[in-house]
């Protein structure tokens, strides 16, 4: 084991595996640790947005098809409207978090990045940390330790923008052939179900909800036509959960310790951008390496948060607002080139203030007439 490298990344899920290979093809030496054993499985909805995928690629990283589905575009239903749209970039991506985490690895391996699993980081130590009790010495520190970090509390760096919050998300993966070629998301008064393809025969379904006593049963009970597809369908894996937080850091750095991924804040799971945030932070963040500085990262992180943070803000407002979600998504069927462009928003691809007057007025005369 190494006891010097240049980057030391806490955390092997897919925001420290994005950061140590970006890091590496930059020419650093990257030594990875994580207390759990490959492949890391975690409940997610699984869905790589197209500019999530794109960073993917530019870190030299391609997913193999047999092992994935590409989804074209997005569908919101709620048992009255529905509507939905292609991304304008070509399509987005569904697989299983344990592919993704083999292919990151393997990826990794071959980049010659020195990788420790089974291995737990307790504390900081001088110029460096402590893994397994023994010191090992960095020029940079990474925390991509996940929702819960512990480099972010050893460094000092939990102060927020605004109180964090939470919703609870359950997932299951059932075999059947996808219906669909979107990630379909039904609105419930509860919460969303997501329905994502992540390969040729399996598709990914979670329930995200503000009630912990929700599960997938209680949203099929809101969608009894999901349930009559998966109702003979084999169920791959048992309900896992985790939960979703909002969480807006002040500063994602101090001295050289660094955070990236979940740890360095999050948006609510409802966006699906929280991998594409990760993967694109991790271009930034070893950017900012061979710059020699920081800031310029904490820059570039807040310019990449920022779309999907009013997003999930608007989201969940009409998570909230029963009322407001009918009539908006009536407005929206009524008028699916709208959508199209809150996507291409949503997604990059078009500049905020490119979604037209015209457009913004017909949605605003749709609502009140809806
Ligand atoms: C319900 C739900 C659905 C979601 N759906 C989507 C989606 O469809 N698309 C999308 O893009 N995003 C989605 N997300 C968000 C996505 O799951 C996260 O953005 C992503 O997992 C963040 O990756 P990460 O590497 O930052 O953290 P994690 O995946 O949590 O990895 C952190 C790693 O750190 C390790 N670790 C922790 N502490 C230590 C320590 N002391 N020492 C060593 N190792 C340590 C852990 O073992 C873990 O492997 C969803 C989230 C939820 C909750």
């Amino acid at each position: 084991m190494a006891l010097e490298t240049d980057v030391f990344v806490v955390g092997g899920g897919p925001a420290g595996l994005a950061v140590a290979i970006a890091a590496r093809n930059r020419g650093f030496s990257v030594t990875v640790a994580d207390i759990a054993q490959p492949p890391i499985d975690k409940a997610c909805a699984e869905g790589i947005m197209p500019d999530g995928l794109a960073a993917l690629r530019k870190l030299g990283v391609n997913i193999p098809l047999d092992a994935a589905s590409p989804f074209r575009g997005i569908r919101f239903s709620d048992g009255e409207s529905a509507v939905q749209a292609r991304f304008a970039q070509g399509p987005g991506l569904g697989t299983r978090r344990t592919k993704l985490h083999e292919i990151l690895i393997d990826k990794a391996a071959a980049a010659g990045i020195d990788m420790h699993w089974g291995a737990r980081v307790t504390g900081l130590a001088p110029d460096g940390v402590t893994m397994n009790g023994i010191n090992v010495r960095c020029r940079w520190l990474v925390g991509a330790d996940g929702q819960n970090s512990r480099v972010r509390c050893w460094s000092g760096l939990d102060s927020a923008r605004t109180p964090p919050s939470t919703r609870f998300g359950f997932r299951r993966h059932y075999r059947v052939v996808p219906w669909s070629e979107f990630v379909e998301v039904y609105w419930t008064k509860h919460g969303q179900l997501y329905v994502t393809p992540v390969g040729p025969e399996e598709v990914c379904v979670a329930f995200l909800s503000r009630n912990p006593k929700l599960r997938l049963e209680d949203a099929f009970a809101a969608f009894p036509q999901i349930y009559a597809r998966l109702q003979s369908a084999d169920l791959v894996t048992r309900e896992q959960g985790t939960v979703s937080t909002t969480r807006a850091l002040r500063s994602v750095y101090r001295g050289s310790t660094v955070l990236v991924g979940e740890a360095s804040g999050s948006v609510d799971a409802i966006t699906g951008d929280g991998l594409s945030m990760a993967f694109q932070q991790a271009h930034a963040l070893a950017e900012a390496f061979l710059n020699d500085d920081l800031a310029q990262y904490q820059y570039a992180h807040r310019r990449i948060e920022r779309l999907p943070r009013m997003m999930a803000n608007l989201m969940l407002l009409l998570d909230r607002n029963h009322w407001l979600r009918a009539r908006s998504l009536r407005a929206v069927e009524a008028s699916p080139t709208l959508f199209a462009r809150m996507l291409a928003v949503h997604t990059g691809e078009l500049p905020l203030f490119r979604i037209g007057v015209e457009a913004t007025l017909s949605f605003g005369w749709r609502l009140i007439r809806a």
